[in-house]
């Protein structure tokens, strides 16, 4: 895994660069496209520090990002800072998920939850398409602790939903409730499954085992596709894995992954990734784009090119070996937090490649719940956990604190 790091000073050229490369609405005899630049009373672009503002200049020069630039010839007006969005696409395929060069489709989503629906879309099309597969045949598995995205993509694509109960203390997904809720389709009638895996769950942290539910699948003698959902992972376990891991391009089983840069990256909201193996992305083409250069092969149509110029200058800033220390360091704060709870038997669930501990609801006093914003697993009744989320804003400090709390010392 690498990619270069560049300085401010590089990055400032490479932006500029592009919107130069860019339409400006300002010096061209524009007249048919239905966008421009932002509200100049509001948003004027004299500012003197948009100088030195890479991402301002470009949320000023509002460049749109409709289509997927991994695939067509897009909109030449901003291509640009399209090819921007395709260097950080390949990073995130090639240099997190060992893709091969080439041989993946992606685009900036505006968030997990839009790439989780996108990868369900283009796996329901690739049924129906590929297989004739007809309403009721196809079903969409991911484990309790799953995103509210599945249960979201699968009634607007009407899909059926079927819901893997975890064990409780390590959050798996059961082998045994797998086969017999996916037999029990089966015999219903459904044929085609499209597997869901956690690359980190958003409560626990915990990463569905792949191995162990796709020989479930396989077992089974079920057609299925597996999409990872690493919206909130994404970022950090490939990072955290120093050994090899299953969840690459590399395993022929995985179709898509879905990351989130809003979170552990700390870009912007609307900075979702969805990245696909070649060949998947045509089965949610809208023939229909005609207006759109390139067509559509996306959720959301429009989107700001901003959004994919933000997310590259955070990873171009670190370059791989900074964020490899980076995402070390959330680890590190959180194996010190673990320790800091094993010294007082406080119970928790933690994946150790992944910064979120769970704590058993029952250890943690109410106030003190309250007091640090821990999130508990229902706003309905006594959580059963809460959960804290080591982020660069949780520093030793305040882990500190919440630790001196719980021992019952003010300060
Ligand atoms: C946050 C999250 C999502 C949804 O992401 P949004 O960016 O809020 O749409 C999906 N899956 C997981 C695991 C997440 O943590």
């Amino acid at each position: 895994m690498y990619w270069e790091k560049y300085a401010h000073h590089t990055i400032k050229e490479k932006v500029t660069k592009a919107l130069r490369q860019n339409l400006d609405y300002r010096d061209r005899d524009v007249l048919g496209l239905p966008a421009t630049f932002l509200d100049p009373k509001v948003f004027y672009s004299d500012a003197p520090f948009l100088k030195d503002a890479p991402y301002m200049q470009t949320m000023v020069a509002n460049p749109n990002h409709i289509g997927c630039h991994t695939l067509t010839e897009a909109e030449p007006a901003f291509s640009g800072t399209h090819a921007i969005e395709r260097d950080l696409i390949k990073i995130c395929a090639c240099e997190i998920f060992k893709s091969k060069e080439g041989e993946y489709d992606g685009y900036v989503a505006s968030g997990g939850t839009e790439a989780n629906i996108e990868a369900m879309w283009i796996l329901r099309n690739y049924f129906r398409k590929e297989r004739g597969a007809k309403p009721g045949e196809i079903a969409l598995v991911y484990s309790q602790d799953s995103h509210y995205s599945m249960p979201k993509g699968a009634n607007l694509l009407s899909l059926h939903s079927i819901v893997v109960p975890v064990a409780e203390e390590t959050r798996q997904i059961q082998p045994e409730a797998l086969k017999e809720a996916v037999q029990e389709a089966k015999e219903e009638g459904f044929k085609y499954f499209i597997l869901v895996m956690n690359m980190s769950t958003t409560m626990f942290g915990s990463v569905d085992d792949i191995g162990t539910a796709t020989s479930c699948l396989d077992a089974l003698e079920v057609e299925y596709r597996v999409h990872v959902d690493g919206a909130y992972g994404g970022f950090i376990y490939p990072f955290a894995c120093k050994e090899e891991h299953p969840y690459t391009f590399e395993n022929p089983k995985i179709v898509s992954f879905s990351l989130d840069a809003h979170k552990l990256v700390q870009s912007p909201y609307g900075t979702g990734i969805f990245l696909a193996r070649k060949g998947m992305i045509e089965y949610a083409l809208t023939e229909e784009a005609q207006y759109v250069k390139g067509k559509d092969y996306t959720l959301v149509g429009s989107r700001s090119g901003a959004n994919a110029v933000a997310v590259w200058m955070i990873l171009r800033t670190y370059g791989s070996e900074g964020w490899v220390a980076k995402t070390a360091d959330l680890i590190e704060r959180t194996d010190r937090l673990c320790m800091s709870l094993d010294e007082r038997s406080i119970p928790y669930y933690r994946h150790p490649k992944m910064n979120i501990v769970a704590i058993k609801g029952s250890a943690v006093p109410q106030e003190i719940v309250q007091q640090f914003m821990l999130v508990p697993d229902t706003h309905e009744g006594k959580p059963s956990w809460v959960k804290i989320v080591v982020m660069e804003h949780v520093t030793q400090g305040k882990l500190d604190k919440f630790l001196f709390a719980l021992d019952g010392v003010s300060r």
